[in-house]
């Protein structure tokens, strides 16, 4: 058993041979049904090939940053620690919008390791295009194939998709030979906000995306890598219309009875349904009372009584009070903000929920299950790539049913030694 033949094929049946690459794709806001008024014969032929859920519940606070990590660590928000899009300091007041947290390197490196590098300490290539979280560092260690889009960028443009596209399957997986690459594009979300979810523009958007789903597929097969790379398509969060224009009476904190921001030594509130409050000193239980029971869409909470089913209580960067909206409302400090998120509300809210298609080799064909939280994506990608996974959150047996029967290649390797 220990002639170098042996060792050989035993190494080779080991060293993944029989591992397929894995590509993930994320559509920031891509929202379940949104292929619903849409014809999108791309993703059709997608869901036939292999698995549709229904939909898939993203961790709270349902934005951009802490919901593509969770994809990532497969840990809730409270566990993972990017609570937010926005980098904040409660004593400095200072603020980073989404682009530039995304170089604050401590601010993502505080715990979990995002699947690329437990890819690559597990001798696996790994590398990532535009995905949130791809250009910090985590415990000295950055994704080592990667891209991260310039300061402004244009998120919608078709002909840099397909660019972007080339460079992943034909640069790092067919000449690179990287296992594993997350890619991100940021539409439909842009066209959501801008337009709504309902308008003609996130339609056209949606057509879009389906055709650059026909690109991906058909450039996979250019390179003859259809058989050996798995495809998850799946997206942050959804977007829901926000209530304007005096149909219904807007949150706005300043004119809450009571309430007063001298009170507040720093907040994030003017961003979408939801919001923080750190009170001054002596100053929780005031502000607690004046804004709970203000207003009928209003959720009022301190940190440690946020509901459990949220998972968003438990982590020191969350502030002592959290507030959420019901859909359609959102959260703003002294007056109108006209251009707030669409998305944020509880992940229990439909609207919220991503869409979630998988096709590829590992994959059962022309099969739609029901939903589950995106929480168990990432030991799904794990068992596909063959890696240990970190302590997270989900559970392959959440998503098991959607893969084919496993070959035992343990078996097989096992006769092999043996006929040898
Ligand atoms: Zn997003």
């Amino acid at each position: 058993f220990t002639s170098p033949m042996v060792v050989g094929i035993y190494s080779f049946l080991r060293s993944g041979s029989t591992r397929n690459k894995l590509l993930l794709i994320s559509f920031d806001g891509f929202r379940w049904d949104y292929d619903r008024d849409v014809d999108t014969p791309n993703l059709d032929k997608m869901a036939q090939d292999g698995v549709k859920a229904q939909y898939v519940t993203p961790p709270f606070l349902t934005i951009t940053s802490p919901t593509h990590f969770t994809l990532l660590t497969g840990r809730y928000i409270e566990n993972h620690g990017v609570v937010h899009n926005m980098w904040f300091n409660t004593t400095t007041q200072e603020k980073k919008q989404y682009y530039m947290t995304q170089f604050v390197d401590a601010y993502w490196d505080n715990g979990s390791l995002p699947i690329w590098i437990t890819a690559q300490r597990q001798g696996l290539k790994a590398g990532s295009l535009h995905f949130p979280g791809t250009a910090a560092t985590y415990k000295g260690e950055t994704v080592r194939v990667r891209e991260v889009e310039p300061r402004f960028y244009d998120y919608s443009n078709e002909t840099d998709w397909r660019l972007n596209i080339d460079k992943v399957i034909g640069e790092w997986f067919h000449q690179q030979n990287l296992d594993f690459v997350s890619l991100y594009f940021g539409e439909p979300d842009l066209a959501g906000h801008k337009y709504g979810p309902d308008s003609a523009e996130r339609r056209e958007m949606v057509q879009q995306v389906d055709r650059t789903v026909g690109y991906i597929r058909d450039k996979i097969q250019e390179h003859g890598l259809t058989d050996r790379l798995n495809i998850i398509l799946t997206a942050d969060h959804g977007m829901t219309t926000v209530l304007r224009d005096g149909l219904v009476e807007e949150i706005i904190l300043s004119k809450i009875p009571g309430f007063s921001f001298k009170d507040i030594q720093f907040h994030l509130v003017d961003y979408g349904p939801a919001g923080m409050l750190l009170p001054k000193e002596g100053m929780l239980e005031k502000v607690y009372q004046a804004l709970k029971g203000s207003h009928p869409h209003l959720h009022v909470y301190k940190k440690k009584e946020m509901p459990s089913r949220l998972h968003y209580s438990n982590h020191p960067r969350l502030l002592p009070i959290i507030l959420f909206a019901d859909p359609g409302y959102v959260i703003n400090g002294v007056r109108l903000c006209l251009d707030s998120l669409k998305h944020g509300f509880d992940n229990q809210v439909m609207d919220m929920k991503p869409f979630f298609r998988v096709v590829g080799p590992d994959f059962q064909k022309n099969l739609v299950c029901g939903p589950f939280d995106t929480v168990n994506v990432y030991p799904l990608m794990c068992h596909l790539l063959g890696i240990n996974p970190e302590i997270n959150d989900g559970h392959l047996d959440n998503t098991k049913h959607m893969l084919v029967p496993k070959k035992n290649t343990e078996g097989k390797s096992q006769s092999l030694l043996v006929s040898l």
